[in-house]
């Protein structure tokens, strides 16, 4: 395989002590070994010795894994299994082994700016979209996920921010912010390019508000690794709102309810932001999960649902299933994938997006 020579000794490096066995939401949902980092190492080092080729279910596995760092953070050899199964997505997709099923996603990527197929946006967004077409010194990007399904989260957080007063864009054909490429083809040529263009974009902007936390990792951490100059500040909604609270710029009505937050991996554990929890607070009690911050479980989305419906519809249940456990009565998303995947189960618990806790509960 062309992967670097850091993911070859990745792959090779692993010890199959197991202890990311217990950690990866994906191998404890299917109850697969195959689901392991320790697995999908153990394949893709007979792929590089020449024993298997990188097709079919090997390259199958490799996009069965959230890329949400659960074992990266556990690994006993303190390596990281998210780099090579990123490296490897590429190698398939140069080699033209991508799965049908990723092309297919692909393919909607370049034509519609989002992984889902989906055409157009609802029409109520599009509405709240138009009233902020003046250009202003910030930009609020919605990104794909909120943008062609979680529109709820999207139109929460514009309320928010309309009832703070920060004047801000919305640009009406949103440029893509790569993630979505990133994720499934990583370091492609074609991802950066998409990358390029956003920044060249939003150059004019002093500051980019970003509404999903997947989109805020992107730039903030894949950006930089690329070299992509992103001249604007860029600021997760959850920062902002702790601020816009702590200035007394909006306040919030209690609603008391025993809160579980569902830590998005990207924030807590790419970023390292927990703001959530003091917004919360405001709110209702904090009922926290067994594993949560630095060690949350990943619940899901709407990409991997995608192509693994059933086994992300067990992810996200498992991860309902922690929160009542502890005797939450409601679970807080901050990532809108994770949020639109857990609303496509019957949990049997509330369940609520950051941006929609906030808006509904505004003074
Ligand atoms: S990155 Fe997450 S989903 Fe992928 S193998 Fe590691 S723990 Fe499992
Ligand atoms: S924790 Fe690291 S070394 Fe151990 S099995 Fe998992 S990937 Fe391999």
């Amino acid at each position: 395989m062309l992967i670097s020579n850091k993911s070859k000794e990745i792959i090779d490096s692993c010890r199959f002590c197991w202890m990311c066995r217990h950690i990866c939401p994906i191998g404890n949902a299917t109850g697969q070994e195959r689901n392991t980092a320790r697995a999908r190492a153990l394949s893709l080092s007979l792929v590089e010795r020449g024993a298997a080729k990188l097709e079919g279910s090997i390259v199958d596995n490799v996009y069965e894994c959230a890329l949400c760092g659960a074992c990266t953070k556990d690994c006993a050899t303190g390596w990281d299994p998210v780099k090579f199964t990123k490296e490897v997505r590429l190698e398939a997709a140069l080699n033209d082994q991508t799965p049908a099923y990723i092309t297919k996603m692909l393919e909607s990527v370049a034509a519609n700016k989002n992984p889902y197929g989906v055409k157009e946006i609802a029409s109520d967004l599009a509405a709240e979209i138009k009233k902020h077409a003046d250009k202003k010194d910030t930009v609020l990007i919605l990104g794909a996920d909120a943008r062609y399904v979680g529109k709820d989260s999207a139109i929460a957080a514009m309320k928010v921010l309309d009832k703070a007063g920060v004047e801000y864009t919305v640009l009406a054909d949103e440029p893509d912010t790569g993630y979505v490429l990133d994720t499934l083809i990583g370091a492609a040529s074609e991802t950066k390019e998409v990358m390029e263009k956003f920044a060249k974009e939003v150059s004019g902007f002093k500051t980019i508000i970003t509404v999903d936390p997947a989109d805020a990792k992107t730039l903030l951490r894949e950006y930089k690794e690329w070299n992509i100059d992103l001249k604007a500040e860029v600021i997760t909604f959850t920062a902002l709102c702790a601020k816009l609270l702590a200035d007394g710029k909006i306040a919030l009505k209690s609603a008391p309810k025993k809160y579980s937050v569902q830590d998005s991996f990207f924030l807590a554990r790419d970023l390292e932001e927990d703001n959530t929890r003091g917004i919360v607070e405001k709110i209702g009690d904090i009922c926290d999960m067994l594993l949560v911050k630095k060690e949350t479980v990943w619940a899901g989305s709407i990409l991997l649902r995608e192509y693994i419906p059933n086994v992300i519809d067990k992810v996200a249940s498992r991860r309902l299933d922690d929160a009542k456990r502890v005797g939450g009565e409601c679970v807080v998303f901050e990532c809108v994938g994770e949020y639109e995947a857990a609303k496509k189960i019957d949990g049997g618990i509330d369940i609520i997006s950051i941006h929609e806790l906030i808006a509904d509960n505004l003074k």
